[in-house]
This record gives C-alpha cells, sequence and structure tokens, in this order.
C-alpha cells in the first residue's frame, strides 16, 4: 500500500511543554516507533504540522535586536521542515536501518487571491491568557483568535494548490525510500507573472496538503495522526459522541473549528471524495488500528467497517449486516 501519513505538530509539541529540542526529540522519537512499523511494510510519506514551532521562530526572531524585521513566515516555515525534518530522518533511519529515507525541503503553491489572506485562521506558537494575548497583539499587529480554553496567534492559511516536488516524491517512494515532506504544509508559494516562484506570508495547513499529496501521489489511504483518539460529535458537549466509520457526505454535516479539526475532516472528505480511497483521523500511537479500521474516526466511501470488524464506537454501525 501507498500510505501519506500527516504528523500533528501539536503531536511533537503538546500544549503547555516547553518548546525545549529535547522535549521535541523524544516526542519525534515516540512517534517513530509509532510509525516505523506502517513504513517497513508500505511505501510511506511522512508530512508534518508545524504550528507550534513556527510561532516559536516568530516569537524568538522578534525578540532578536539585530534584525530590522522578523524572518517572514515562508523562511520560517522552510526552517521548522529542517529542524523536524532532520529530527524525523535521524530517528526513521535508526529505526529502519538499511532502508533509504529522504527529508525534503517543499514548496505548496497557493493563490495570491485567496480570501484566507484576509481572514487568518492557522494557529501559531503558544497559548495565551486573553489578557496576554490582548496585549501582545496590540504590542506586535497580531491577529488572534480562541484555541479551547486559551488564546492564541492566527496567521492566513490559503488553500493548497500543489506540492512543487510531487513528482520528485513519487520518483522516491518508487526507489522504495520513505519521504519526509511537506512539513507545516509546505513552504507557502505563488507564481509571478513571469513564471517564477516566491514565498508569501502564510502557513499552509498540513493536513490540506497531505490530501492534496496523497491525491497526487495515488495513494491508498491518508492516516491524519493527532493528540486525540477520533473525531467527536458534539466535542467538549455534554451529548459528546466519538464518530467511527463514516461517509465525506455524512462528516460534512458536523461542524469543526477551522483552526483545529476543521481541516483534518476537510482534508479526510476531499481524499475520499477524490480517490475512494480511505482516510482515518485518531491518535498517533492507534497508526496500525486506523489502516485496519478497529480505532479512530475511518472515512471510505461506503461508511462500513471492514467484514469483521465490528466498531464498538458506532452504535448505529451497520457493518455486521452487510455479510
Ligand atoms: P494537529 O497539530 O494534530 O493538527 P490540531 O490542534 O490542529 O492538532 O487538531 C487537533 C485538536 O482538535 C484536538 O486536540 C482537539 O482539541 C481539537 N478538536 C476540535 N474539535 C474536535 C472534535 N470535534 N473532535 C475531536 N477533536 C476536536
Ligand atoms: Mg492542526
Amino acid at each position: 500500500m501507498r500510505i501519506v501519513v500527516a504528523l500533528g505538530g501539536n503531536a511533537l509539541l503538546r500544549r503547555g511543554d516547553r518548546p525545549d529540542a529535547a522535549v521535541q526529540h523524544a516526542n519525534i522519537r515516540a512517534a517513530v516507533a509509532a510509525l516505523a512499523p506502517l513504513a517497513a511494510r508500505h511505501e510511506v510519506v511522512i508530512t508534518h504540522g508545524n504550528g507550534p514551532q513556527v510561532g516559536l521562530l516568530a516569537l524568538q526572531n522578534a525578540a532578536d535586536p539585530a534584525l530590522t524585521r522578523p524572518y517572514p513566515f515562508d523562511v520560517l516555515g522552510a526552517e521548522t521542515q529542517g529542524m523536524i525534518g532532520y529530527w524525523l530522518l535521524q530517528s526513521l533511519q535508526n529505526a529502519l536501518p538499511g532502508r533509504q529515507v529522504c527529508a525534503l525541503l517543499n514548496q505548496t503553491l497557493v493563490s495570491a487571491a485567496d480570501p484566507a489572506f484576509h481572514d487568518p485562521t492557522k494557529f501559531v506558537g503558544p497559548v495565551y491568557a486573553r489578557e496576554e494575548a490582548e496585549r501582545l497583539a496590540a504590542e506586535r499587529g497580531w491577529t488572534i483568535r480562541q484555541d479551547g480554553p486559551h488564546w492564541r496567534r492566527v496567521v492566513p492559511s490559503p488553500d493548497p494548490q500543489r506540492v512543487v516536488e510531487t513528482r520528485l516524491i513519487r520518483l522516491l517512494l518508487t526507489s522504495g525510500a520513505v519521504a519526509v515532506c511537506a512539513g507545516g504544509g509546505g513552504v507557502p508559494v505563488i507564481r509571478d507573472e513571469e513564471g517564477q516562484l516566491a514565498g508569501v506570508e502564510a502557513v499552509v495547513d498540513k493536513d490540506l496538503t497531505a490530501a492534496l499529496l496523497a491525491e497526487a501521489l495515488d495513494a491508498d489511504a491518508l492516516l491524519l495522526l493527532t493528540d486525540v483518539p477520533q473525531v467527536v460529535r458534539g466535542y467538549g458537549t455534554a451529548q459528546a459522541e466519538p464518530i467511527g466509520h463514516t461517509t465525506p457526505a455524512r462528516l460534512r454535516a458536523e461542524h469543526f473549528p477551522s483552526g483545529s479539526m476543521g481541516p483534518k475532516a476537510e482534508a479526510a472528505c476531499r481524499f475520499v471524495e477524490l480517490t475512494g480511497g480511505t482516510a482515518a483521523i485518531g491518535a498517533l500511537d492507534d497508526a496500525q488500528a486506523l489502516l485496519d479500521g478497529t480505532a479512530g474516526t475511518i472515512v471510505t466511501p461506503s461508511g462500513h467497517a471492514p467484514r469483521g470488524i465490528e466498531d464498538p464506537r458506532n452504535p448505529t454501525d451497520t457493518s455486521r449486516d452487510q455479510t
């Protein structure tokens, strides 16, 4: 099978964790321990988020008195691809001796006319109490939004159109390599009137880029791995109810926050609608179970659990009626 895996930036650096290198490196090793068995048996592309990391770099830049102005977000995105890509590369090489592993810098084409440039939604950096976030926003010209009980900075997140290096990634896969790529959704770029690529101030959503890449690479499955075990209907309410096996149409009928679960649901739906493949949203440690259809939220054209698998999360599951 060919599988595209998207690792949550928040699974690599949990909310409230100190952003120390050692903390992230340990989280990456745990992520690779969960992914190595998949990579050993399948063609695997690994993309990763960078929300917490790119926000941290932006803060460090803002605090550096030597700089006239902070580095733009395309450059910071490339820096996070280097840092997280390096950790993933080395951990994967250690876990998969003899296997070729590659971490690529990637660009993702977006449209300069994307309305997202006027409506920032993508959370970056640490969480703050409301007053602190409002003070920083006034001081530094940030846009802020509520993220659960906290407040965070947000930046524009235009829709990914095409991973520039798609053909190169396909080449790596067909030659047996594990490809770490499109980190942080890829460095956002536009093509100008001369056909030249140029970076833009944005952070592309890595889940949407993962779906785009999975479709372009003819992947069989898209795994969106995060810090919750599944998508929940009525999340955070007394009526909260996990969603097990479902269809794109049923998932689209729900409402999810645009800065977190929204893009994952959208990514899963797009991939399944376009390819008829399987997309799954769930916990990193459940990667294999997600592929087996025994954990997480599994999106398929039919919405049925595989034969012989009862879905305890979904009381309305009718998969056994099909046998
Ligand atoms: P990642 O770094 O993996 O992309 P996100 O924060 O973007 O992480 O998305 C995962 C988060 O989405 C979870 O930690 C959870 O708090 C939040 N979330 C919002 N709505 C839902 C929902 N309906 N079901 C499950 N999780 C949700
Ligand atoms: Mg996210």
